[in-house]
């Protein structure tokens, strides 16, 4: 084949109709350096796929991020251990991982005050499953209750509910912030029934399980969907003090404030 017989206007074309979009973009600077660096056919072939297929799994990604609606900037990063000594960062990492207890739909239960640091960890959590290639949707459980009701209404809880299983993990935040008519529905109970030993959950709540029982219609159902959900599950008591309070406590007393920081009263007192 001489150079001529290649169009590059017809070669878009083609890597655009094969479904190549990154492909497409790259092309002509790959062609360009092995041309010039005198790569064989199949180097210029797999430098090619690898990218390809590279761009699609950062694509993948980005749409698992922008569907899982995570709070910004909560990372395990970001999230300081040494405030929870009741939890140990390694068991966090072995759960990031993901395989094992998502496969078998286990549950984790993130119980504590406000302030404690629940949300935070779960979203750095739902941002590391995303990252290790899972699908995970974080909302507050008053609003998951309310679209969920609404579809009930619509005689769609079903389907509503099916299409849930997508993520292999569903962050429920403030399970016990539910209110007394969002109980009576019952869609919450349907969920975790829905759910149970086939999808994972992340639930997170200021009360212990005894005072859930005006988050279900009555003691029954309230039994019914702890027992699912603590069947497998692993539970995080994190009694801390608020985290937000330590902050400002902290802050009041001083010694660790940064020089710059020092106002001009600052520097009169001194
Ligand atoms: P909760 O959901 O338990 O009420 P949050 O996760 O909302 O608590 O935490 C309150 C604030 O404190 C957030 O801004 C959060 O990022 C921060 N925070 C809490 N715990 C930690 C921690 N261990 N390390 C870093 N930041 C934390
Ligand atoms: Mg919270």
């Amino acid at each position: 084949m001489s150079d001529k017989t290649i169009d590059p206007a017809r070669l878009s074309l083609l890597l655009n109709e094969l479904r190549l979009p990154a492909s497409k973009v790259i092309w002509p600077q790959f062609a360009e350096q092995a041309d010039k660096e005198g790569w064989p056919a199949a180097r210029f072939l797999a430098a090619l796929a690898e990218h390809e297929l590279a761009e699609r799994d950062r694509r993948r990604i980005e749409r698992h991020l922008a569907e899982a609606r995570l709070l910004p900037g909560k990372t395990l990063n970001t999230f300081e251990f040494d405030a929870v000594p009741m939890i140990s960062k390694a068991q966090v990492m072995a759960i990031t991982a993901g395989d094992s207890w998502l496969e078998k739909g286990a549950n984790l239960l993130l119980f504590g005050p406000p302030g404690g640091g629940k949300s935070h960890l779960a979203s750095a959590i739902g941002l590391a499953l995303i990252e290790n290639g899972y699908r995970v949707l974080f909302t507050r459980t008053t609003d998951l209750v309310q679209k969920l009701q609404q579809a009930r209404r619509d005689l769609a809880l079903e389907s509503a509910l099916a299409k849930l299983d997508k993520f292999h993990l569903l962050i429920l935040d403030d399970l016990a912030y539910v209110t007394k008519d969002q109980a009576e529905t019952s869609v919450l109970f349907e969920l975790i029934s829905a759910r149970y030993e086939r999808r994972s959950m992340l639930i997170t709540a200021n009360q212990p399980f005894g005072a859930w029982e005006k988050v279900f219609p009555d003691p029954a159902m309230t039994l019914a969907a702890v027992d699912r959900l603590v069947h497998h599950a692993t539970i995080f008591e994190m009694n801390v003090e608020s985290y937000r309070r330590r902050e400002a406590v902290e802050r009041r007393k001083g010694p660790g404030r940064p020089a710059s920081h020092a106002t001009p009263a600052d520097i009169a007192a001194n």
